[in-house]
């Protein structure tokens, strides 16, 4: 259970006390998430190797499927347009992005290198 929290806390894989983020991002702004380099607290290093938060993008397609497909559902009770539907999700997914940035490489980080990992 502590390790759902602190993935939607933010917190670092490996303590569990430092920030992840410094910047949540506001795309309203035009700003996108900022990630510390290493862990404030336990100096871990968020980014093993260049590209190593390439599979946090397949992540984040699963995250914005399984939100659009819960959307998708309950829209389609309220509103009778397709259309309509259709450009509510649009907007839904490019408001979101910044959280489902976030989101993804957190549980990217906690898959590959949580706090039971050794390597
Ligand atoms: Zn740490």
């Amino acid at each position: 259970m502590s390790t759902l929290v602190n993935i939607l806390r933010e917190k670092c894989p490996k303590c569990g006390k430092g920030q992840v983020f410094t910047k949540k991002g506001n795309i309203l702004l035009l700003q996108m998430p900022k990630m510390n380099t290493n862990c404030t607290h336990c100096h871990h290093k968020f980014e093993k190797e260049p590209g190593y938060f390439f599979g946090s993008m397949f992540v984040s397609y699963a995250l914005i499927v399984a939100e659009m497909i819960v959307f998708f559902l309950l829209a389609s009770q309220v509103v009778d347009s397709f259309v309509t539907i259709l450009v509510l999700m649009g907007i839904i997914t490019v408001l979101g992005s910044p959280f489902n940035f976030r989101l993804s490489r957190m549980l990217w980080m906690y898959l590959l290198d949580g706090p039971n990992k050794k390597i």
